[in-house]
This record gives C-alpha cells, sequence and structure tokens, in this order.
C-alpha cells in the first residue's frame, strides 16, 4: 500500500448502539475496495474486523479494528469500534484518532440509548460526522421515520442527503439529493439512473429541506434562496462540505451494510464530506498546531494488545512526520528511547508488513519495550507530547481467584499484561479483605478479561463479587486493660498496659499517643506497645475488620525488671486495643457510592422504585430531553452487581458511572448480618 498525503486520508469511526450493523458496514467497505475478496458476515464470524474467539462467540465486537479502504485514490481508515456500553473504552480510543465519525441507526428501532450516548460524545469531541439509517432491506425499515426521528431528537442541523428507493425486500438503492441521480444495486454493480416515479416526491420534499438548510448556514446562500434565485450545485457541495465540517450540519444517508446497497455512496459522501487529518488540527498536551507532513516525527500509541502470532502489538496514529520501520524514536511520555523494528498496516486481523507509515496514517509496530496506550513517539530530535486518550472510570468490580495452584503464581503476571492491553481494566489489592480486585465497564467486559486471561496467558480464573471492604470504629470513649503475664520453668514474660480508646470524629486515619508519668511503662518498650496496637488496627474486635478513626493512648501499666521484653508488651499492646474497642460500643461502617444513572423516561420509575430497595438515597435527578440523570448514594453492598440489575431491568437502555464517596455506619439490623456472615467465613 503506498504512502499517501495528509489531504488524502479519512480517518473514520463508526459509531452506533451494539448491532446496528459497524461490523457488516466496515466489511462492505472493505470488500468495495479490494482489501477482501470475499464479503464476511458478522453471522458466521468470517468479518475481517471481529475476529477474536471472544467477539465470534458473542457475536459483538470487543476492540477496535483497523480496516485501510483504497478508494478512488484516497485512503480510508475506517475503525470500528464496539457499540457494546462495557467495550467504550476502544470506542474513545478510536475517536480520539479519527477526524470523522458515521453514526449508524438501525431503520428499524430508530435513535437507542446506545445512539444517544454516542452522539453525546460526538458533540463535546465536536466530530465532523454522517447519519447512516443502516438495514433499509430489514421489514418495518422506515427510512422518512427515522430522519424524523433523528431529526426530533439531535435537532434540524441533521438533514437527508439521501432519499431510499423502497424499502425491505424492494430497498433497492438511493436517491441523490443534491444530483437528484437515482442509484441503485448492489456494490460494484451499482447503477446511475433516473429516479422513481414512486419516491419523486418524497425525494424532492427531502431536497427542499436539505437546500434550506445548506442555506440557512450561510449569509450569501439565504439571500439567494430567499430572493427565490437558484442556487447552484457547486455552491451546495461547498458550502455543505463546510457545515459538515464544523458540525454546524449533520448529513443523513440510506443504506444496507449486509445487501451492499447504498455503501458505495457512502464511501464517496465520506470524501467529499468529512476533513481529512490536513484540514484537522494536531491537539497538543497543551493546545493545538498544524499538522506537518514533513516535519519530525510525532504519534500517539492508541490501543496495545497482545496478538497470538506477534506478541505485543502497539497502534498508533501518525500526527506529523513519517514513522520509519527500523529506527529509533523517543517516547516523551515515558522519556525513553524506544527501538522500532518491523512496522505494519492493520488490516483488521491481519498485518501487512510496510517500511514507513505517514503523516495521518494509522500503523502498528511489535515488541515495543516501554510504549504503553496514551504515549507519543516522536523524532529523537523534537519532544512533543500529544494528548492522550482520555478514558473513562470503572463502574464494575469483581474478586479474582486462581483456579489451581499453578495459577497462583501466573496470574498477577497475566493481570498486569491484561491492564496494560485494555486501560479501563484496573487491577488492585483490598487491604481490608486481602483479595485481588478486577475493575471493568460491566459484567461482559470482565468475562471476557477472564476467557482472556486463560486463552493467552494459560492462567485459569474465577470472578466472584467482592467481599465488601467494611471498617469497624468506636462510638464512645474506653478503657482498657490487659496483663500478659507467664510463669513458665525459668524466665517469665511480663507486659502490662492500660489504654484509653477514643472516637476521633473524622474517622479517618487511627492514632496513637502516651501520656506515661513516672515510668509505669518503661520509655523502650513504649515503641512495643505502638507496634502491638498498630498491628491490631488490621483486624478489629467485632467482626474482624479493619479499624478508623480511633485514637489510642497508652496512659499506664506496670514492667517487671526481669520477665519484661519487647514482645511481652507488643502483645499487651494488641490485646488491649482489642479489649477496648470491644468496650467502646463498636459500630461497622460501610463504603457508600456515588451513582449517577442516564435512563430513558419511561424507564424512570422503575430505576428509582429498585433503588429504593437498595437502601439508596435518592439526591435529585436532572431531565435532558427524553433522558434522565438520576444522581444516588447506595451502600456498595447493594450495587456491587448494578451492572447486571441495571441491564436487565432496562435492555441495556441505560448506562451509569459508580464512584467511591465515604464510608457511613451501618444499620443495626444490617449489621448483626454482616457479623454473622463474618463468623461463618472464619470457621
Ligand atoms: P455491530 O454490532 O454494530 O457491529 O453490528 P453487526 O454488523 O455485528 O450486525 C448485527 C446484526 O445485524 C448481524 O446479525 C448482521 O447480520 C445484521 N445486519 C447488519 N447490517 C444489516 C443490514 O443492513 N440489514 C440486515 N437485514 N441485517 C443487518
Amino acid at each position: 500500500m503506498t504512502k499517501y498525503g495528509l489531504d488524502k486520508i479519512y480517518n473514520t469511526v463508526l459509531l452506533s448502539h451494539g448491532g446496528a450493523g459497524k461490523t457488516s458496514l466496515a466489511e462492505a467497505m472493505a470488500f468495495n475496495s479490494g482489501m477482501v475478496s470475499r464479503l464476511g458476515k458478522v453471522d458466521d464470524g468470517s468479518t475481517v474486523s471481529d475476529h477474536e474467539p471472544e467477539e465470534i462467540k458473542r457475536k459483538i465486537s470487543i476492540s477496535l479494528a483497523v480496516l485501510p479502504c483504497e478508494w478512488g485514490g484516497r485512503k480510508l481508515n475506517i475503525i470500528d469500534a464496539p457499540g457494546y456500553t462495557d467495550f467504550v473504552g476502544e470506542v474513545k480510543a478510536g475517536m480520539r484518532v479519527c477526524e470523522g465519525a458515521i453514526v449508524l441507526v438501525d431503520a428499524t428501532s430508530g435513535v437507542e440509548v446506545g445512539t444517544e450516548m454516542y452522539w453525546d460524545y460526538c458533540e463535546k469531541a465536536a466530530m465532523p460526522r454522517l447519519v447512516l439509517v443502516n438495514k433499509m432491506d430489514r421489514e418495518n425499515a422506515d427510512f422518512k421515520k427515522v430522519v424524523d426521528d433523528i431529526r426530533s431528537r439531535f435537532g434540524t442541523k441533521c438533514v437527508p442527503l439521501h432519499a431510499a428507493i423502497g424499502a425491505h425486500t424492494s430497498f433497492q438503492g438511493i436517491v441523490d439529493l443534491l444530483s437528484m441521480k437515482a442509484y441503485t444495486g448492489a456494490g460494484k454493480d451499482e447503477k446511475e439512473g433516473d429516479i422513481p416515479d414512486a419516491v419523486k416526491d418524497q425525494a424532492q420534499a427531502f431536497r427542499d429541506m436539505l437546500i434550506e438548510s445548506v442555506a440557512e448556514v450561510d449569509d450569501t446562500l439565504i439571500e439567494k434562496y430567499l430572493g427565490g434565485e437558484e442556487i447552484t450545485s457547486e455552491e451546495l457541495i461547498t458550502t455543505l462540505n463546510k457545515a459538515v465540517e464544523n458540525g454546524s450540519l449533520v448529513p443523513i444517508l440510506a443504506g444496507s451494510a449486509l445487501g451492499n446497497i447504498g455503501v458505495t455512496r457512502l464511501m464517496d459522501a465520506i470524501t467529499q464530506y468529512l476533513p481529512t487529518p490536513k484540514e484537522s488540527k494536531v491537539i497538543m498536551e497543551d493546545g493545538e498546531a498544524d499538522p506537518d507532513e514533513n516535519g519530525p516525527l510525532a504519534a500517539l500509541v492508541f490501543k496495545t494488545t497482545a496478538d497470538p502470532y506477534v506478541g505485543k502489538l502497539t497502534y498508533f496514529r501518525v500526527y506529523n512526520g513519517t514513522f520509519n520501520g527500523n529506527s529509533q524514536v523517543f517516547n516523551a511520555t515515558q522519556n525513553a528511547n524506544e527501538r522500532i523494528g518491523q512496522i505494519y498496516i492493520m488490516k483488521g486481523k491481519t498485518q501487512e508488513p510496510v517500511n514507513e507509515v505517514g503523516a495521518g496514517d494509522i500503523g502498528a509496530v511489535a515488541k515495543l519495550g516501554v510504549s504503553e496506550t496514551g504515549d507519543t513517539l516522536c523524532a529523537p530530535e523534537k519532544h512533543v507530547k500529544l494528548a492522550p486518550v482520555v478514558f473513562p472510570a470503572t463502574t464494575f468490580s469483581e474478586a479474582v481467584y486462581p483456579k489451581t495452584k499453578t495459577d497462583i503464581d501466573k496470574m498477577g503476571a497475566a493481570l498486569a499484561r491484561l491492564v496494560e492491553e485494555d486501560p479501563t481494566l484496573t487491577v488492585h489489592r483490598e487491604l481490608g479483605t486481602a483479595e485481588t480486585i478486577l475493575a471493568g465497564m460491566g459484567d461482559t467486559h470482565l468475562a471476557v478479561a477472564a476467557e482472556k486471561i486463560q486463552r493467552k496467558f494459560g492462567v485459569n480464573v474465577e470472578l466472584t463479587t467482592p467481599k465488601v471492604p467494611y471498617r469497624e470504629t468506636i462510638t464512645v470513649t474506653s478503657k482498657s486493660e490487659y496483663k500478659h503475664k507467664k510463669q513458665s520453668g525459668g524466665h517469665g514474660q511480663y507486659g502490662h498496659v492500660l489504654l484509653e480508646l477514643e472516637p476521633l470524629p473524622e474517622r479517618g486515619e487511627n492514632e496513637f499517643t502516651e501520656k506515661i508519668v513516672g515510668g509505669s511503662v518503661p520509655k523502650n518498650y513504649i515503641p512495643a506497645v505502638e507496634k502491638g496496637v498498630t498491628e491490631a488496627y488490621s483486624e478489629g474486635g467485632l467482626a474482624g475488620f479493619p479499624v478508623v478513626g480511633v485514637k489510642t493512648t497508652l496512659y499506664d501499666g506496670s514492667y517487671h525488671p526481669v520477665d519484661s521484653s519487647e514482645i511481652c508488651f507488643k502483645i499487651a499492646g494488641s490485646q488491649a486495643f482489642k479489649k477496648g474497642i470491644q468496650e467502646g460500643r463498636p459500630i461497622l461502617l460501610e463504603p457508600i457510592v456515588s451513582l449517577k444513572v442516564t435512563v430513558p423516561n419511561d424507564l424512570t420509575g422503575d430505576i428509582i422504585g429498585d433503588l429504593n430497595t437498595k437502601r439508596a438515597r435518592v439526591l435529585g435527578m436532572n431531565p435532558d430531553g427524553g433522558i434522565n440523570t438520576i444522581e444516588a448514594q447506595a451502600p456498595l453492598a447493594e450495587v456491587q452487581r448494578y451492572a447486571i440489575d441495571l441491564k436487565s431491568m432496562t435492555q441495556g437502555r441505560a448506562t451509569y458511572t459508580m464512584e467511591f464517596d465515604h464510608y457511613e455506619e451501618v444499620p443495626a439490623q444490617v449489621m448483626q448480618k454482616v457479623i454473622a456472615q463474618a463468623q461463618t467465613e472464619k470457621e
């Protein structure tokens, strides 16, 4: 594949609610461009972009795939991003390196929650886009109805550029509303012709709508339009082009990805209306710059994956200069040199070796040493940093347990590799419960992660709901005393302390002080007492959870000149502390999380009703169009599996974020259950 200039590359990300047809569309484009010689199908697992076993099994895209399609002397880098919200990290990465987007809407279901979500992402990123109303060949497909739906949800800046000819089994093609020509037939067999009589009126009505919208965005055109003057095709195209690039208009097209109808028209529309890297700014960490094709290298790492054949594979997008194979680059994020070996152009599941990747283009390199997703690779002589991909916070956690003894040793390294490959996964050790916690975007995300660990690294793990990291504290000041005394044969053991335990109002870190007068506990034993007390913090006296918010004062004690030792005072300190907790009217504290649930109007009542059964407090609600954002706080113990509950309550029509907020007292009746549970686990 030859090197294309900055003005001939179209990096385009496909976005939609899951199942609207992105993978099928990417496949049809790859086929039309000649990149693949056979049109693969999602339903038999034969597409170029979905290729991991986890994807084929579920028939969904899990990771983004890049498909370079040569089209009329230009190059479309089509990024097929997952639609399923569990894999939104890949969408963010794909969007970061693209200048434009195609939003697919299913012709039978219209705008869905996923459509709204990705639309919102596009708005925030000011991403120029086209809409494809896909699946026009399905029963009940209705282009006009979907256009109305899109315009009522996203505004009248969305205008039809095409009209559909027929629907369901009689869907034949589209009318181009600018040329007023009909294009019928599939792929390369497409033929240009006159508009069939049956769609003439509809096409004219849509054309009027389009011309009015285009005229409205340009002062001279609107004057002509209002004065009844004819606007030329060139004027329309130039103005529409600018309006799409600055986001003031979004053209709506029609097609069938599966039937490969309207797809070549869409590919033409990409090159006609979406911007190339040349018209776009390079977003640096500290501002924007114009792209520089011939300048020093600047490339962004946007994805890292473990490939079964080539090992670690790093995807990069070149912004400035040329990325050369067998070269030396500088990783400005890690502040380290990186040796580059063979580089590639990605073609879905396969890589094609190349010598160089030019500015504006996307490539991959195997076996990098230090580089991670989000890093900038640049010329050793000119250090720059590009703005990284911003990934969303995790919303769902599970505890990971190795299945067998051999898995124990390999699990840590495998998890680390997995997290490196997927920035929306995090792993940490929960101190209070001693569990390894894997956090991600949903249950499917984590289930896929577990399968990948098994397939790629041969480690078998089990995922379970994490133990809740409860804490213990006291509510009143208590005094406690412990005498550690043993007389066994010769040398005895003796350590004796008196402690005062006070609740700290902030319930934060524990404190330790001493007020010993007259050497009742000799100075050299005080650190041992403190050690005993602080070691006891990790296991309280109520149910064995870590203690917080307690101030301990050592105020008295006694010693024996021969039998006392550090270990004796340490034991005394720790035991006295545990007694003190039991006598300080101890309570359990539980983590409270903040929830933001985004849900369509018709489901809002159900969601609030469900939150009320989960001991949640609804704090407020922000309506926005047909969507509400419910803000609430809830005990973590009740919402650990919220991702699953919400999906089943709403068929995936709601999304949420969850964040730790603070610790709060566990209500008495719940506390009894937690203590009983902790006791059975101990036994
Ligand atoms: P994605 O999740 O957005 O990537 O959607 P897919 O491409 O995986 O398609 C989801 C399902 O819709 C698959 O069963 C496809 O065969 C089917 N599909 C995709 N495009 C069309 C289309 O244009 N017409 C029809 N009838 N089915 C389609």
